[in-house]
């Protein structure tokens, strides 16, 4: 790590939006730093298949998506720490980030850290999480060969991972609390046609149970109560800005603590600049996302550098 250096642009988090970021700000001349918390692609690499992304007609293993992503990077020679962001001083004219892995400065600042998942804060959750109680997929699925499992949820993820995790089980309970999926159109059609896949509408769950490891929920089915013999629970019930850090940052977001930002993806802050899912926006995919960190990167060069 060079001591003391100040960079042009600080990256916070090297998913699909701050990996892109790197790449047109290193592209463009600027001096870019990647923090990541875990793995250069974010929660991307969680994803057995991305099927959306255009110029993959057979889809790409997420894992690989990032894997390429680092390797892009690193061929820019864009210098990647991995580390825990701590502290985030952004009000000043001069950023200063404080990580796991060092302490970092810059002249701008890129939050592109993404978000995590929602709880159902529900008696269980907590004390069985890694015991039956997952939030992903991708990591989890393969515990659960020939079981019987429950997913809940009802948009994109749930319904991705529904598909993903017939794989492993051999009976799925899909659980979601209306009568209508939020998730788009193909994945619904996809899922309602797996005969391995139960669809409990108007269904909450209020309890998971078990001593060392998840052995059943209790749900609420229209109003009824029901207990339901699971080996493992896979919640997808939305996501909430990652942003702990930022708790003291007066910085403008929506209601649900999105980052509100310009087209040039500008926040509040004078400097900094949010791009990708933890972004107020309409869309959250790999594609926007990158696309937003190329717009940032861009504004961070048109800010930095006189023509
Ligand atoms: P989401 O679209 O917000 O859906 C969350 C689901 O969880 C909703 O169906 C919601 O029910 C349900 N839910 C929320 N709180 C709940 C609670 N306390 N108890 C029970 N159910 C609850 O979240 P997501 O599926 O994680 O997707 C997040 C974003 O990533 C979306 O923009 C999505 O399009 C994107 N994404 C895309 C893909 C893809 O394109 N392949 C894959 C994954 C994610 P209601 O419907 O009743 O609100």
């Amino acid at each position: 790590m060079e001591e003391n250096k100040l960079y042009d642009l600080i990256i916070l988090g090297g998913g699909p939006a701050g990996a892109t970021a790197a790449l047109y700000g290193a592209r463009a001349g600027l001096s870019v730093v990647v923090i990541e918390q875990m793995a250069l692609g974010g929660e991307i690499c969680a994803t057995d298949r991305l099927d959306n992304f255009p110029a993959f007609p057979d889809g790409i293993n997420g894992a690989e998506f990032g894997m390429l992503l680092q390797k892009q990077l690193e061929n820019l020679e864009v210098p990647i720490y991995f580390g825990r962001i701590e502290k985030a001083m952004l009000e000043e004219d001069i950023k200063s980030v404080q990580t796991s892995a060092g302490e970092f400065t810059g002249k701008t600042a890129l939050i592109a850290t993404g978000t995590e998942p929602n709880l159902l804060n529900i008696e269980g959750e907590l004390s069985l999480r890694g015991r039956g109680v997952s939030y992903c997929a991708t990591c989890d699925a393969a515990f659960f060969r020939g079981k019987t499992i429950a997913v809940v949820g009802g948009g994109d993820a749930a319904l991705e991972e529904t598909i993903f995790l017939t794989r492993f089980a051999e009976k799925i309970y899909l659980i979601h609390r209306r009568d209508k999926f939020r998730g788009c159109t193909w994945l619904q059609d996809k899922v309602l046609n797996i005969p391995s896949v139960e669809i409990l509408w108007n269904t909450t769950v209020s309890e998971i149970k078990g001593e060392n490891k998840v052995n059943g929920i209790k749900i609420k089915q229209d109003g009824k109560d029901r207990d339901l013999a699971i080996d493992g629970i896979f919640i997808y019930a939305g996501r909430k800005p990652n942003a702990a850090f930022l708790e003291n940052l007066d910085i403008n977001c929506d209601d649900r603590g999105f980052i509100i930002t310009s087209s040039k993806m500008e926040t509040s802050v004078p400097g900094v600049y949010a791009a990708g899912d933890i972004r107020k926006t309409f869309l959250r995919q790999v594609i926007t996302a990158a696309a937003d960190g190329a717009i940032a990167a861009t504004a961070v060069v048109q800010k930095l550098f006189t023509y």
